[in-house]
């Protein structure tokens, strides 16, 4: 089979259909390729809710805590002014699919190009050709040239949504680090915390997390704690609805910006060095990016051309000094302890306004975290 297209998106996951669902409402010829385009997404996807309300994608959220709580100690605790925002999977990948003419579930094996386009071939053979290639297929990075370093610092979670007799959260608060850890004596290493999302008075979202070390903290470990830690809060579990266990890297390479590829999402580098998250920039880069590569593919721009302003758009020098700032925060929590951690949490909180956000937002730049600052 030989088909011929605007683009192809290899990738169905969160940063595949947003870019695949733009591309179609520019009104590109578009098809969304991947082994999992009929599967939903399982891991949860949170967002600040500051970067999701104007793009009205609120509307696709099961869950919006109007706060965000960091309990540091059995007597030390602070809510910040934010909202935190938990996507129902289902209805965001639904309305991302609705705009997709036709998704593939094949996994793509090469990329050819030549002077007008690219060609790429199936694993069962097929080859399809397109003026342009976008590729968002997560760690795979299946059609881009591989990132030359790998990443070398992990955020290991292991999370259960579960139903409980009760639990002390107030359904207010998402709990985004809760530090306590009186439960494990002395053997408090490595650092670790609970990030807690209370849906219910019966049910809520638990989940140990180490926020980066290398190697990553072993999940038996990270399993222990967080039973041993419900446990010692006298939250009886009832019934576990979901498991989630998951490995992020935190130390996200800028992809090679002179590519014809455009690597998008987390295969494009997308990843936050201090959050580890990439959902949210998917999501909003995905119409600006759509726009550009509409605009070059009409005017016939070369697609090397289309690729490099497309590039620029993603990665604008703000954008590009910023990365570099975060990555070294990341790597300084590779270094110390727990008590280094909760010291530098409620150093770091303590700043005034929204600094905090600022920073960890996907577009932070410095002069924006500068203007925060000052902005009181
Ligand atoms: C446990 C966990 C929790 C997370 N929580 C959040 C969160 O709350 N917020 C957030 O922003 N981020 C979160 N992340 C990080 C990250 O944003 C997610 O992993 C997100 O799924 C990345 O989306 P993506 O579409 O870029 O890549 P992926 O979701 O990894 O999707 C890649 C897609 O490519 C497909 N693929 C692989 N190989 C090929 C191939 N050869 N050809 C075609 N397709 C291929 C895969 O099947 C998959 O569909 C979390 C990660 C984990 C592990």
């Amino acid at each position: 089979m030989h088909k011929n297209y605007d683009v192809i998106v290899a990738g169905t996951g969160p940063a595949g259909l947003a870019i695949a669902s733009a591309l179609s409402r520019e009104g590109l010829n578009t098809v969304c390729v991947g082994p999992k385009a009929n599967q939903p997404w399982e891991d949860n996807i949170c967002a600040w809710a500051d970067e999701i309300r104007p793009l009205g994608l609120d509307k696709y959220c099961d869950k919006i805590w109007p706060k965000i709580e960091i309990i540091f100690g059995e007597n030390s605790s602070k809510v910040l002014a934010g909202a935190y925002a938990h996507f129902d999977n289902r209805k965001l990948r639904n309305a991302l699919l609705k705009d997709i003419k036709e998704t593939i579930a094949q996994e793509t094996v090469t990329v050819a190009h030549d002077s007008k386009g690219s060609t790429v071939t199936l694993k069962n053979g097929d080859k399809l050709k397109a003026i342009m290639i976008v590729d968002a297929t997560g760690h795979a990075h299946r059609l881009m040239e591989k990132p030359k370093k790998e990443a070398d610092s992990f955020q290991n979670v292991l999370g259960i949504l579960a139903r409980v007799e009760k639990h002390p959260f107030d359904l207010e608060h998402m709990i985004l680090m809760d530090f306590r850890s009186g439960f494990l004596g002395k053997k408090n290493h490595p650092p670790t915390f609970l990030y807690a999302m209370p849906f219910a008075p019966d049910l809520a979202f638990f989940e140990e997390t180490s926020l980066a070390d290398n190697p990553g903290v072993p999940f038996d470990l990270l399993k222990e704690r967080l039973h041993q830690r419900l446990e010692h809060m006298k939250i009886k579990i009832l019934k576990v609805e979901k498991n989630e266990e998951g490995a992020l890297a935190m130390n996200p390479v800028v992809p090679d910006l002179k590519q014809r590829v455009i690597g998008y999402g987390l295969a494009g580098g997308f990843v936050h060095a201090a959050t580890g998250w990439s959902v949210a920039r998917s999501l909003a880069q995905s119409g600006p990016a759509a726009r550009l590569l509409a605009e070059g593919i009409r005017a016939g721009t070369p697609p090397d051309a289309i690729a490099k302003q497309t590039y620029k758009l993603l990665w604008p020098p703000e954008i590009l000094r910023m990365r570099k700032i975060h990555k070294s925060g990341g790597e300084f929590f590779t270094k110390i302890g727990l008590k280094a951690q909760i010291q530098f949490f409620k150093l770091f909180f303590s700043f005034p306004g929204t600094m905090w956000n600022t920073y960890l937002s996907w577009n932070s730049t410095i002069m924006k975290v500068n203007r925060s600052l000052i902005s009181r």
